[in-house]
């Protein structure tokens, strides 16, 4: 029986499973890298655990690409060590590059080469590498297998690009932003295929711009902020250290008057928006208990409540004391 696109999955040769035996993934320490006086990596220090998805979150500029680059081995680091599955890639560069796929920001191809060309050309380039039929199959590109690659869509491209990280069958994966610039459907489509190669026992270091994303997609976080790293965790380890108010959405027919609002206890501020009455507090229970009651009190017929905890974005700005400013906003194509 013929395996549907969205099951494929790539067979996996021995020798390309990941080495779970002892060393992390990646490990950096005390990475440094300046432009002339622009410090773009200061002092950085993470590891990534072998079969985890891990995401440098930052804003533009924060030193993501640069701290990639650096494990790539495309920037000679001015400071700090790099390891690769425990091999120090200053002394053992070659043997650490078999085991990475990369896919960079800037990445791009010659216009008239075709999806199934490119894949064909990188994987002769390895004694290891996966057919250009399967990555087509596992990447959805069959349709457009042979089609020049200048008239491919944004989402398209990447997909091709993430494709082409992965020809060597490498154990890590390092992709710079995959997602940005992307539409949303095929953002999610990205954000699925890249949720795959941790399935398939590989480890994914990427950078992101992408508070929701790094959420919903990475294991753990590192948070970048002027070159330093300024927290790490779980989603929920960095959301759960973080002292910033919940918050109650509440939408009424009419209006709850501000007399009511005013009078709840255990809300610290209150604010009007067009989703209704914004309400923080540090006793949400106590006070979407009173706030029922005291819509029924008033007769006004409840639509909408909704409660929602710290965020990272919250996280970020108790963190660095500013608000959390992605950069210019990337265009999006589909
Ligand atoms: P983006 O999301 O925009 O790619 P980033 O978090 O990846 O941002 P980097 O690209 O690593 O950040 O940049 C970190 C700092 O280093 C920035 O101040 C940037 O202007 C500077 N920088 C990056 N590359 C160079 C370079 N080749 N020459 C000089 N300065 C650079």
């Amino acid at each position: 029986m013929s395996e549907g696109v969205h099951s494929t999955r790539l067979n996996n040769h021995t020798d390309d499973k990941p080495n779970r035996s002892c060393a992390a993934a990646i490990s950096v320490a005390a990475l440094w890298k300046r432009y002339g006086a622009t410090v773009a990596v200061s002092d950085v220090t993470f590891e990534v655990a072998a079969g985890q998805i891990f995401g440098l979150l930052g804003a533009n500029g924060a030193g993501k690409t640069t701290t990639l680059e650096c494990i790539l081995g495309l920037r000679q680091p001015d400071g700090g060590s790099i390891h690769i599955n425990g091999l120090d890639i200053r002394i053992h560069a070659a043997q650490a590059k078999r085991l990475v796929g990369a896919q960079l920001q800037a990445a791009t191809l010659q216009d008239r080469i075709t999806p199934r060309q490119a894949l064909d050309l990188f994987g002769s380039f390895y004694s290891q590498s996966f057919g250009s039929d399967e990555l087509l199959a596992r990447f959805d590109l069959e349709a457009k297998a042979d089609v020049p690659f200048a008239t491919l869509s944004g989402g398209l491209r990447q997909r091709l690009f993430l494709a082409l990280a992965l020809v060597n069958r490498p154990t890590l994966l390092v992709l710079d932003e995959p997602t940005a610039g992307l539409d949303p459907q095929a953002r999610r489509k990205l954000r699925s295929l890249i949720g795959e190669m941790r399935s398939d026992g590989r480890t994914v270091l990427l950078s992101t711009h992408d508070l929701q994303e790094a959420h919903e997609l990475c294991d753990r976080i590192a948070i970048m902020d002027n070159g330093r790293i300024v927290a790490d965790g779980s989603p929920a380890e960095l959301i759960g250290r973080s002292q910033s108010p919940a918050r109650v959405i509440v939408r009424t027919a009419p209006c709850l008057a501000s007399t009511v609002v005013d009078a709840l206890p255990g809300v610290i501020q209150a604010a009007q928006s067009e989703r209704g009455w914004i309400l923080e507090t540090r006793a949400p229970t106590r006070v979407l208990a009173e706030l029922v009651r005291r819509i029924d009190e008033a007769g006004v017929r409840l639509l909408e409540v909704e409660l929602r905890g710290p965020s990272l974005e919250d996280v970020f700005i108790e963190l660095t004391g500013r608000p959390w400013r992605a950069g210019e906003p990337h265009g999006e194509v589909s």
